[in-house]
């Protein structure tokens, strides 16, 4: 198609999902919403734009997210607003101002679009959605092992749980890290001429960031760095120590990746990664860990909270690959009317269907047309039936039902006797 140059096309990196696209976006939103409710997990609805101020303070000035990555702007008051980068900083804020967290345990969830200023690509978008899930109030590693148990829940229910695998690590507590940090930064200085211009800038600013570095050049350097396990001390070992016990317990396989450093500040003890070797470069679907001290950044009592963080976006390219998606037609049963007299009964006869069959996808031919045209859209709607009223059937109350996927013969039928026909055939 020719472009206008006239017409205004969406921002880049931001995506619309179009109607052919949005029931895989249900079925995989109602696999979510089933696998959420079987865990006793309730939603919670936040704002898209929250204070600039709260996500420097929750993820760190010296983040991607914070330096580069965010939708920043003041609004006509002159205050600094941003449009979500993540969810975890907002929904922390939301619970700590109606005093969610006195004495409370809490397991929520949000599904919504998160803003980047990245460079866009596949599987990684300016706008693009998450999946939430977020628990306060538990310090054991049982509430670790419940939301690793339950997105493993969520694979398997998808079908892609052999596409994902399960990376942990320990980061310790904020005391332990610092201890490392100190040796890390050590022993990279032995080797600042091995560093990438980018590695040597957070060499002062996020040393453990450089861990995380996908340039090939720094592997070497990388694999002989410290690890984090050795400066774990009693309590975060005895953490991890249970937590993989309670996964060996349930049969969840994981592998143990003392790199995983995760990209935000407020992290400590778990910190677990679902990745795949199925997306190309964008090959992390979910990453999440413990962020204990975020609570008292934030102004809160010292508390506890885990949760994790899913890319709808990369759930769903990796639901794409199976061959065989259960994803429903828009529409069961497609009503043909032809003539003054049928297309008035035959708009009170799919109420009438409505009301008796709730859950029948009924879509009733508009703007008339003749019975060809009608029959080319009824086949293009999906629908497995037709159900028509030409004059004759109009005249005598009754309608035709035809099938619009198998060979079988044409019926008529009374209207009480085509609403059973519907109800067996569509159960
Ligand atoms: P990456 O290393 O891919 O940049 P991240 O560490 O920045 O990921 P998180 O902030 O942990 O990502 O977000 C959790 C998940 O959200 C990611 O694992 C990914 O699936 C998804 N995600 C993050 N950024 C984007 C993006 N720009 N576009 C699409 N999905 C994204
Ligand atoms: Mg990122």
């Amino acid at each position: 198609m020719a472009k206008n140059s006239q017409s205004i096309q969406a921002i880049r990196g931001m995506h619309d999902v179009l109607p052919e696209q949005s029931p895989l976006w249900h079925y995989v939103e109602q696999n979510i919403r089933e696998v959420l409710s079987a865990y006793g997990y309730n939603e919670i609805r936040l704002p898209i734009v929250e204070k600039t101020a709260l996500f420097k303070r929750a993820i760190g000035e010296v983040t991607d997210i914070v330096e580069k990555e965010m939708y920043t702007f003041e609004d006509r008051n002159g205050d600094s607003l941003t449009l979500r980068p993540e969810g975890t900083a907002g929904c922390l804020r939301a619970c700590l101002e109606h005093g969610l967290l006195h004495n409370q345990v809490h397991r929520l969830w949000y599904l919504g679009p998160m803003f980047r200023h990245e460079r866009p690509q596949k599987g990684r978008y300016r706008q693009f959605y998450q999946l939430g899930v977020e628990t306060y109030g538990m310090a054991a590693a049982d509430i670790d092992t419940e939301i690793i148990t339950l997105a493993t829940r969520l694979w398997k229910n998808l079908g892609i749980a052999d596409k994902l695998q399960l990376q942990l690590n320990s980061l310790g507590t904020i005391e332990e890290r610092a201890r490392y940090r100190e040796k890390l930064v050590e022993y990279f200085n032995h080797y600042q001429d091995q560093l990438d211009e980018d590695s040597q800038r957070r060499l002062t600013t996020n040393p453990l960031r450089i861990l995380d570095t996908k340039n090939p050049k720094m592997k070497t350097v990388v694999e002989n760095a410290p690890s984090l396990m050795d400066y774990l001390g009693d309590e975060s070992r005895s953490h991890f120590q249970m937590l993989t016990d309670n996964l060996d317990t349930l049969g969840i396989c994981y592998q143990i990746n003392p790199r995983l450093v995760r990209g935000l500040d407020y992290y400590s003890k778990t910190v677990f990664e679902w990745v795949t070797d199925e997306l190309g470069a964008q090959g992390t679907v979910c990453a999440g860990g413990r962020y204990d001290g975020l609570i008292e950044q934030l102004g809160g009592k010292n508390n506890y909270a885990i949760g994790f963080a899913l890319g709808m976006e990369r759930l769903l390219s990796l639901v794409e690959l199976l061959d065989d998606v259960p994803i429903a037609s828009s529409v069961d049963v497609y009503m043909i009317r032809v003539g003054e007299k049928a297309e008035k009964q035959g708009l009170v006869f799919a109420e009438k269907i409505r009301d008796q069959l709730p859950q029948l996808k009924l879509q009733v031919n508009c703007n008339a047309g003749s019975f060809k045209s009608q029959f080319k859209k009824a086949d293009k709607s999906g629908a497995k039936f037709a159900i028509i009223i030409g004059e004759d059937e109009a005249d005598n109350n009754n309608i035709a039902v035809k099938f619009l996927r198998e060979i079988q013969p044409q019926q008529t039928l009374s209207y009480k006797a085509a609403i059973e026909f519907l109800d067996t055939q569509l159960k």
